[in-house]
C-alpha cells in the first residue's frame, strides 16, 4: 500500500517551504497528480500561506504552522473520515 494521504499532507508544509529533498518532491507530486483530494487540499494551502506571507514576510510561526496543521487534519477527517 504505500503512504496515506494524511502522511502527504504531514510532509506538505516542507514541499511547499521547498524545504524537502527532490524525491519526495516528485513522490508528492506525483500522488498529488493522481489524488483529488490532496491537490485540494495543497490548493488551500498554499492560499492560506500566501495569505499569510502576503502580511508578513517571514516564515510563520511554528505554533501557527500547528495550529494550521491540525486544522487542516480536523478538516480531512471530517471530509473524508479518519485515516489511522
Ligand atoms: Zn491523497
Amino acid at each position: 500500500m504505500g503512504k496515506k494521504c494524511l502522511d502527504y499532507i504531514n510532509e506538505l508544509n516542507d514541499y511547499l517551504d521547498g524545504e524537502i529533498d527532490s524525491s519526495l518532491c516528485a513522490e508528492i507530486e506525483a500522488h498529488i497528480g493522481e489524488c483529488k483530494n490532496c491537490r485540494i487540499m495543497v490548493d488551500t494551502m498554499k492560499q492560506t500561506v500566501k495569505l499569510c506571507r502576503e502580511g508578513k514576510e517571514e516564515k510563520l510561526p511554528v505554533t501557527l504552522e500547528n495550529k494550521l496543521n491540525n486544522m487542516l487534519k480536523e478538516r480531512w477527517e471530517k471530509k473524508f473520515g479518519k485515516q489511522n
